[in-house]
């Protein structure tokens, strides 16, 4: 009888321990984000304002933090998968860092979430009208992809690109450690005239991080219709795509850590990337559409 009530006690403790960790990690929703931007803009507002790149189909502004004045114009954006939060806690760290701190001669704008409706769901996908849409398969590309354009959100990230001319990229993922550059699509011609380039902008990224650097296909997996192939295929952006630390699921300290060692790689990334977007950035390889088998949809 002590026994099983024993047993009884220590299962209620781990349950509630579990709970506890739940708890604690529990990340916010879309509203907690807006409000931080909001007040990062009240407290620094001589280089930090709240920007709107237009409404999301659940009818939320999709916001961001204008960051510095400087002519040439960055983009920082985090959860076109709605479950990878660990990316928005490294972008709202960044856009605190940089209104503390701008980086001189630039405009950084930092989109910590841009699939709402999914973040506030812990869900990869984004909805419409009943059905579900990979964000980061939603964009035009020289090998096609599921979309493009059936969400408004990627299709107001797509004119916000074009109509701030903006020069460098950072899109945040979770979950494999790694930041990768073009092609990531479904080619077997993987190299762009840059590819030297694109290696010392990861490289200088990844100093603290020491994530595996390397071309997008060949690090995780060739995927149609990603932001950063088409921020580089379209408009010549410098285009990196960050795969942030070991989980979808970061408690925590795990959080803590991937704001650690991001936040000043993002930041030198920023600072070392060309003020001007690339000249030859039209995809000249073939397309091999076989390749469209190994996307997976999980980072
Ligand atoms: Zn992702």
């Amino acid at each position: 009888m002590r026994r099983s009530v024993g047993v009884l006690f220590s299962t209620a403790l781990v349950t509630s321990s579990l709970f506890a960790t739940q708890v604690q990690a529990a990340p916010e929703k879309y509203k907690d984000v807006r409000a931080l931007l909001a007040n990062l803009a009240a407290r620094f507002p001589a280089h930090a304002k709240v920007v709107s790149i237009g409404d999301s189909d659940a009818g939320l502004p999709i916001e961001g933090l204008a960051i510095g004045q400087g002519p040439v114009k960055n983009l920082v954006v985090a959860t076109h998968h709605g479950n990878e939060y660990g990316s928005t806690e490294v972008a709202k760290a960044l856009a605190t860092s940089l209104a503390e701190s701008p980086i001189l001669g630039q405009t950084i704008y930092v989109i910590p979430v841009l699939n709402t409706s999914g973040y506030d769901l812990r869900q990869r996908w984004e909805r419409v009208n009943g059905s579900y849409f990979d964000a980061n398969r939603d964009y035009p590309g020289p090998c096609g992809g599921e979309g493009p354009f059936k969400l408004k959100s990627t299709a107001a990230l797509a004119r916000f690109m074009d109509q701030e001319q903006i020069v460098s990229v950072a899109t945040l993922h979770t979950w494999s450690p790694a930041v990768v550059y073009p092609w990531g699509f479904s080619t077997h011609d993987l190299s762009t005239p840059y590819d030297d380039l694109f290696l010392q902008l990861a490289q200088a990224a990844t100093v603290e991080s020491k994530y595996q650097v390397g071309n997008s296909s060949e690090v995780i997996y060739p995927a149609n219709g990603t932001f950063e192939d088409y921020a580089f295929w379209k408009h010549g952006a410098w285009s990196l795509l960050f795969e942030l630390g070991y989980t979808h699921t970061p408690n925590d300290s795990a959080v803590k850590e991937m704001i650690r060692v991001n936040v000043p790689g993002i930041r030198r990334m920023m600072e070392q990337a060309p003020r001007q977007r690339a000249e030859k950035h039209e995809f000249t390889g073939t397309c091999d559409l076989r390749l469209k088998m190994l996307d997976r949809h999980d980072e």
